[in-house]
């Protein structure tokens, strides 16, 4: 017998270990998998109706366990109460959202001579989701909710650092009578359960969502077995705010478009851009914002940043601000224990440095300025990423014509907003690959069936 790998969870804002959680064996990936894949024969022929309702029961469950989810996340992943308390919230309103599925998966009936022609919408079979440690709850069910509608059976593997709401949503949907091995969570790591999904033939799709390049590494290993994969990557994305914008308004959401999660955010706005005329004028209003951001205690209804996830990812945001670095404006954080790192917003800043091109996925923002809309574009879109980004102004037309010309997935216009379980998400470029969420992402669960009928005597 080896010894168990054994992974201890700590509460990033205490630094204390808070669970010891086991991580699962290649054998026992490939265990849940043979499981999943039993399950799947009477998953997809339950009626619809009754798949809806037990997932319904499922969203009903989540919804009596919220104050307990939010809890688990606020010490697994030092997520501010509110945050917390929003992320349970999203993952049942996805689950409720995709439980209207089952009953409306609606092929189609395509005119052809002699006979009909129809399309089914197939369940793939069993479907493998990795999930990042950033927002372990709402990407879960961003992936699991729309596969289980689908009539899909699901292995889930969150990440090694946030395992704690994973697993009670299992716990969840076992209370709510989802039968088993329809969905199941398995802590492990990266390598050897992640790689497993990728490289077990049983999983007929992978999606991912973390770094861009493990991401890389995971459709290249899917291409050996011409196996489905969406890709959720990471973004370096731009808030652009034009002279013509409410200013005040800009700068007073600026902080929190990239410092909520501190920053742990794939579509946190960390690259400003503003316009020349207006950029004194906007450093002078951003500054008070940045400072009035309230770093400390998640569990404090007025907190609104709280710490980094681990050491590591407070050492890597640290080397993208090195001593010399030009901080414009820095906050405060809490003294003692905790992976604490103070909002930072650099400028001047060379538009090739590391700070402006790299994702730092902290609390770090740096402002330039730009000269005119092509100039804006033309920055915006220097980089490999294109997950998000804002636009502020005024002028109507202004605001379509940059959002058609900014090559990211998800736009807002005088607004933050990026993430509704009613639409679609998801990057151009290197930021992924397929949509989730909105009423399309079914369509990344199944694939089209076409069977022609004859009706000739
Ligand atoms: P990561 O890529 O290191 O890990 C993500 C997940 O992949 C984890 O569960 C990890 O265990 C697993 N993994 C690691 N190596 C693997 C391998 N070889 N095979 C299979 N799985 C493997 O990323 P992270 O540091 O956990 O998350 C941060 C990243 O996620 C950021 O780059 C961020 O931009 C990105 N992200 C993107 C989105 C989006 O929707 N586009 C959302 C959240 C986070």
């Amino acid at each position: 017998m080896t010894e168990p790998d054994l992974f201890q969870v700590v509460n990033p804002a205490t630094e204390e270990v808070i669970e010891t959680v086991a991580m699962a064996t290649v054998a026992e990936t490939d265990a849940a998998i043979a499981r999943a894949k039993a399950a799947f024969d009477s998953w997809r022929r339950v009626a619809p109706a009754d798949r809806a309702r037990l997932l319904r029961a499922f969203a009903a469950a989540v919804d009596s366990d919220l104050e307990n989810l939010a809890q688990l996340e606020i010490a697994n992943a030092g997520h501010t109460v509110g945050n917390a308390r929003w992320e349970a919230g999203n993952a049942r309103d996805v689950i409720e959202y995709y439980a209207a599925a089952p009953e409306r998966l609606f092929g189609r009936q395509i005119p052809v001579a002699g006979g009909i022609d129809v399309t089914f919408q197939e369940p793939l079979g069993v479907v493998g989701i990795i999930v990042p440690w950033n927002f372990p709850m709402p990407i879960a069910a961003w992936g699991f909710a729309p596969a289980l509608a689908a009539g899909n059976t699901v292995v889930l593997k969150p990440a090694e650092l946030t395992p704690l709401t994973a697993l009670r949503l299992a716990e969840l949907a076992r209370i709510a009578g989802i039968p088993d091995g329809v969905f199941q969570v398995l802590p492990g790591r990266g390598p050897v359960v992640g790689q497993r999904f990728v490289t077990h033939p049983d999983v007929r799709k992978v999606v991912f969502t973390g770094s861009t390049r493990v991401g890389r590494a995971v459709a290249a290993g899917c291409a050996e077995q011409v196996k489905q994969v969406t890709l959720e990557l990471g973004g370096k994305n731009a808030n652009i705010v034009f002279a013509d914008a409410e200013l005040a308004r800009a700068a007073a959401t600026a902080p929190y478009a990239v410092f909520d999660n501190a920053g742990q955010d794939c579509c946190a706005r960390s690259r400003i851009l503003v316009q020349e005329s207006v950029f004194e004028e906007f450093m002078a209003l951003l500054e008070p914002a940045v400072l009035g951001v309230r770093v400390g205690d998640p569990r404090d209804e007025k907190t609104e940043m709280g710490p980094l996830i681990s050491a590591a990812q407070r050492d890597r945001v640290a080397s993208f601000v090195p001593d010399g670095a030009p901080v414009a404006v820095q906050g405060l954080t809490p003294e003692g224990r905790g992976f604490w790192f103070p909002p930072t917003v650099l400028s001047p800043v060379d538009q090739d440095s590391p700070a402006f091109t790299e994702e730092i996925f902290g609390p770090v923002v740096a402002v330039v300025p730009f000269r005119d809309e092509d100039d804006a574009l033309r920055i915006a879109n220097r980089t490999e990423y294109g997950l998000s980004g804002s636009i502020w102004t005024r002028d109507v037309g202004r605001a379509l014509r940059v959002a058609r010309g900014v090559e990211a997935g998800n736009l807002s216009v005088n607004s933050h907003s990026s993430v509704r379980y009613s639409t679609p998400f998801g990057g151009f470029k290197q930021s992924g690959l397929g949509r989730e969420l909105g009423p399309d992402a079914l369509s990344a669960f199944t694939e089209t069936k076409n069977v022609f009928i004859s009706t000739e005597e």
